[in-house]
This record gives structure tokens, C-alpha cells and sequence, in this order.
């Protein structure tokens, strides 16, 4: 691990952000502020609003109006991908500034940073060709007397709430895709990290968006959150984050049965095999632990790899470990930066002391890093891993990879399928076979074979198990965001039932 200082400067004042709604910034006025500190340096960065819940239920009244009115669900598909085009290009515009904020709130490196927002550019262009191709079906197969046609219609107000891990990717996973399908949207960022969400609002609405069409409320989620998923005039909810807040949103939704699409937990398996190219396959481990500090849903965070080659393989994928750059979020050079929140720091590492008092050997990292502000986690590998410790089944999102030996191919996938989630999985081997017998048999929404974190607007995210339900992005999420209208159209002389 080497340390680095940091290049770009620091905001001189916090700035302070409004919320968005029916097409305007509002600012704080009287309202409480949430004042949030770079995780990186621990330098007070942006002020934002706790929104109330009257807030709240003018975001909610503009977003039912904009859809009742049709202003957006009623343009044609071409007038609809024209703006999301139009906002792919200012965010282009605006690129280097989103990053920065992105780093600052979320501690995340800067060329990180910059690569997620231009990843956020391509779902805007791939989705505005989605607004032009939804279409239904039609059944010509009736007979002479009757046709059948099946309509795809925007299911209405869409709450979306996102978490700090990726807060601008995650709600551009999810924003372009809504709006394609003509619904209207009132998001809630995590309060940690919300001017990303914020900026796409303004970016939206000078790309021509109608107003009232896009929404943001922040604040909390016990507060702000939870009125927004009880909501009796939202359709629908897309909630991202933990599996514990999950399964409250599964509760609350039942006040107007709004639909849910849940994206969750996991604790995701890279398994290894013997004939895998290894140079690659512990390169992609480590990336697949370390990227994003190991706060990401899909992080590989549970090592299964063959026996035969356990030991020299942990031995490699530990000198990789030991090489990444941890070190200041704004520094170009920077591989991995801080940990987000203070209270995901001691979760961390309460996890690596259960590792130890579990009994498993660590091999490498384990401690914190002084950079002399800001809180930073050493990547963490642990030797010696059975499947009963709880560092092997909770999510602890965090750098820390724990290593678990198999024999056989089946012995691979029963570990791997040991967890109730089912997020996403690698596989690391040369023979064709393996790969698709892995690939057929591990419980999970998005596969990698001898690759890891690879992704794009055109594939489907989403869990199986306790991971989550739905799916986001492709043609599939825009789908998500449909209900169905099944549409029979008699033709000619009815056949009367009452003579
Ligand atoms: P979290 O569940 O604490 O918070 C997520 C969001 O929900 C935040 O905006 C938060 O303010 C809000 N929230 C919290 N309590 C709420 C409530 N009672 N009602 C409504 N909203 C509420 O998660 P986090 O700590 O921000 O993020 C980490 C978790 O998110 C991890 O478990 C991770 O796996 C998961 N995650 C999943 C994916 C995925 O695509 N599957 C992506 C990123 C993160």
C-alpha cells in the first residue's frame, strides 16, 4: 500500500444546496441543515435541507400533477429521448464538476469518479433509444371478430431513494430509465450524499424537462424516507440500499400496494478455479474487493478458491493488496479513498476484530491508515475462513476479503449459493465446462465469468434472494417502470347474448 497527498483543493466555504421541486431550487429558508464533511479530509464540504413533510408533499402533488396533465407521459418517445440526449450532454458538459462532488461527499478517488459520471452519460443516450422502442404486443390470432392488442403504460409517480455508495451512477441506473418510460419521478438521495442528485435535477430541467417531472427531496431516511415510501400518491417505489431498509420498504408499501423494485445486499462469491488464468484472476479479485473501498452491493467479498492452488493464490492476491494506492480522494494517483461514513468506519473494523476473534488468520491490512485527516481502511484479507463465521456471511461492506478452500466443482457452488443473498458472482477458470456449469447453478443477478464489475446501460442489475426484486437498466428496467393494458377490440356485428 503506498499513501499519496492530495492535488485538487478543497471547497474555501461549505456550499449550500436547495431541493428541487416542480422545476425550481428551493432553498433551506428556516428549515434544519445537514452539514456534511469531506470523509476524506473531514472539512466541512455542502450544506443541505431536512426537508419536512409538507416538502414532501408538494414534491409528491407536483410529480401526480405532471403525470395526471401527461405533459411528459403524452410527448411522443422522439420528444421524450430528444431531452434525455440533451441532459447527456450537458452532464458531459458538467462532468468534472459532478466528479468533484461525488469525491468530496462520497470520498471516492476523482478518476473514479469522473469514469462513473461518464458511464452516467451512456444510460442517458442508451435510454433515450428505449423512449423510441417501448412497445406492447398485438394478437392477430384471435380470429375474425375480435384483435388484441397489449399497451405498456408509465405506471405514475415513481419515488426512487438511493444510498451514499454510488450516489450519482445508482440514480442514473434509474432516472433516464423512469423518465423513457414516461413516468415522473421525486428521488431522495442518502443525506450524505446528496448534490450529485441535486445537480441532475437542474441539469434535467435545462435539458427541457417539464416541470414537475423530476423532483428532490433530502433529509433523512427516518424521516423524509420513510413519509416518502408510506406515500399514498406514489405509484411506485425504487429503493436502493440495505437489506434491513428493504424489508421495511416491503412494509410500508402496503399502505396503497404501491410496486417495489428492491435492490439489496450481498455478499457475492469470485470463485476460483486451478485452471484460471491466475495472474488475471487475482488482479480481478483484488479490484473486485478494493474498488470503491469494498462499498459496493456487488463487491466480491467472498473468496472461493481450489485447494490445490489456495496458498499461492492468497499469496498473490495479498502482494496486490499490498500495492493498491489508499490515499487522498482529490489525489489523480489515488486507487482507493476513504471510508464514506464514520459509522461504516467502525462497522468495518468491528468486523475485522470478529475476524480475529473468530479465529480466522489475517493475512494482510486489518488497521486503519493515517493520512492525517479523513478515515481510511488498509485492504483486508483473511486466511483460514469457514462458512459459519459472520465474516464470511455478513455484508460488511468494506475492504475486507475473506478466503474459503473447495475440492470439486460442486462443493464451489454449494459455498457460494451459502448465503440468503444473491446479488452477483465471478467465476475465474479456462475450461468452458466449469464456467458454464457455474454460471447455470450460482443464485445470482449478475454473473462475470474471468471478469468482475463489469457493466453498462444495455444488461439488467438486480438480485436474486434476499437481494432484491426487479430489475434496473436495459430495456428490462425501462419495463420495471410499465404496467400492462390488455386491450380486445371486436370487429364487425356483435353475436348477441340476450336474443
Ligand atoms: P441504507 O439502507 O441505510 O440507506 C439507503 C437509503 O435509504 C438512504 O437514502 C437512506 O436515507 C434511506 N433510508 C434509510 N432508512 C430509511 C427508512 N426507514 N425509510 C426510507 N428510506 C430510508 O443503506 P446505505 O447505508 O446508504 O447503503 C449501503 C447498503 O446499500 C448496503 O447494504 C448495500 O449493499 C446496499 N446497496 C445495494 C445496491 C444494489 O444495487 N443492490 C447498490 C448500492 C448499495
Amino acid at each position: 500500500m503506498t499513501q499519496h497527498v492530495k492535488k485538487l483543493s478543497l471547497p474555501s466555504k461549505p456550499r449550500d444546496f436547495g431541493f428541487f421541486v416542480d422545476g425550481k431550487s428551493v432553498p433551506s429558508g428556516d428549515r434544519e441543515v445537514f452539514e456534511r464533511s469531506s470523509p476524506g479530509h473531514g472539512v466541512p464540504v455542502s450544506r443541505i435541507p431536512k426537508c419536512t413533510a409538507q416538502d414532501l408533499d408538494r414534491a409528491v402533488a407536483a410529480a401526480r400533477q405532471a403525470f395526471d396533465d401527461r405533459r411528459w407521459s403524452g410527448l411522443n418517445g422522439a420528444d421524450r429521448a430528444a431531452v434525455l440526449l440533451k441532459a447527456a450532454e450537458l452532464i458531459r458538459q458538467r462532468q468534472e464538476e459532478i466528479a468533484y462532488w461525488e469525491t468530496l461527499e462520497n470520498g471516492k478517488p476523482i478518476s473514479q469518479a469522473r469514469a462513473e459520471v461518464g458511464g452516467c452519460i451512456g444510460m442517458f443516450e442508451y435510454a433515450s433509444g428505449l423512449a423510441r422502442s417501448l412497445h406492447g404486443d398485438s394478437f392477430n390470432n384471435l380470429g375474425d371478430s375480435m384483435f388484441g392488442i397489449v399497451t405498456r403504460e408509465p405506471v405514475g409517480v415513481v419515488g426512487i431513494i438511493t444510498p451514499w455508495n454510488f450516489p450519482f451512477l445508482i440514480l442514473c441506473e434509474r432516472v433516464p430509465y423512469v423518465l423513457a418510460s414516461g413516468c415522473t419521478i421525486v428521488a431522495k438521495p442518502s443525506e450524505v450524499t446528496s448534490a450529485t442528485t441535486i445537480m441532475l435535477a437542474e441539469i434535467l430541467s435545462e435539458a427541457g424537462l417539464p416541470d414537475g417531472v423530476m423532483n428532490v427531496v433530502t433529509g433523512s431516511g427516518s424521516s423524509i424516507g420513510q413519509a416518502l415510501i408510506e406515500h399514498m400518491d406514489v405509484d411506485m417505489l425504487s429503493f436502493t440500499g440495505s437489506t434491513a431498509v428493504g424489508r421495511h420498504c416491503v412494509k410500508a408499501a402496503a399502505g396503497n400496494f404501491k410496486k417495489l423494485g428492491l435492490e439489496l445486499g450481498g455478499k457475492n462469491p469470485q470463485i476460483v478455479f486451478a485452471d484460471a488464468d491466475l495472474e488475471d484472476a487475482a488482479d480481478g479479485v483484488a479490484f473486485g474487493i478494493a474498488f470503491n473501498t469494498g462499498q459496493c452491493c456487488v463487491s466480491g467479498s467472498r473468496l472461493i478458491v481450489e485447494r490445490s492452488v489456495a496458498d499461492k493464490f492468497e499469496k498473490m492476491v495479498a502482494a496486490k493488496l499490498e500495492k493498491i494506492i489508499v490515499g487522498d480522494p482529490l489525489d489523480e494517483a489515488t486507487q482507493i479513498g476513504a471510508i464514506t461514513t464514520d459509522a461504516q468506519n467502525t462497522t468495518i473494523m468491528s468486523y475485522i476484530d470478529k475476524g480475529r476473534d473468530e479465529g480466522a488468520r489475517l493475512i494482510t491490512g486489518g488497521a486503519t491508515v493515517d493520512m492525517g485527516g479523513g478515515q481510511y481502511i488498509a485492504p483486508t484479507l483473511f486466511g483460514d475462513v469457514t462458512s459459519e463465521m459472520s465474516i464470511a456471511r455478513d455484508e460488511i461492506f468494506g475492504p475486507v476479503l475473506v478466503v474459503i478452500p473447495f475440492d470439486t466443482v460442486d462443493e464451489a457452488i454449494t459455498i457460494a449459493n451459502d448465503t440468503v443473498y444473491g446479488l452477483a458472482a465471478s467465476v475465474w477458470t479456462k475450461n468452458i465446462d466449469k464456467a458454464l456449469m457455474v454460471t447455470r447453478r450460482v443464485q445470482a443477478g449478475r454473473f462475470w465469468v474471468n471478469t468482475t464489475l463489469s457493466g453498462g446501460p444495455e444488461l439488467p442489475l438486480g438480485g436474486f434472494k434476499q437481494s432484491g426484486w426487479g430489475r434496473e437498466a436495459g430495456k428490462y428496467g425501462v419495463e420495471e417502470y410499465t404496467q400492462l393494458k390488455s386491450v380486445h377490440i371486436e370487429i364487425g356485428k356483435r353475436s348477441h347474448w340476450v336474443e
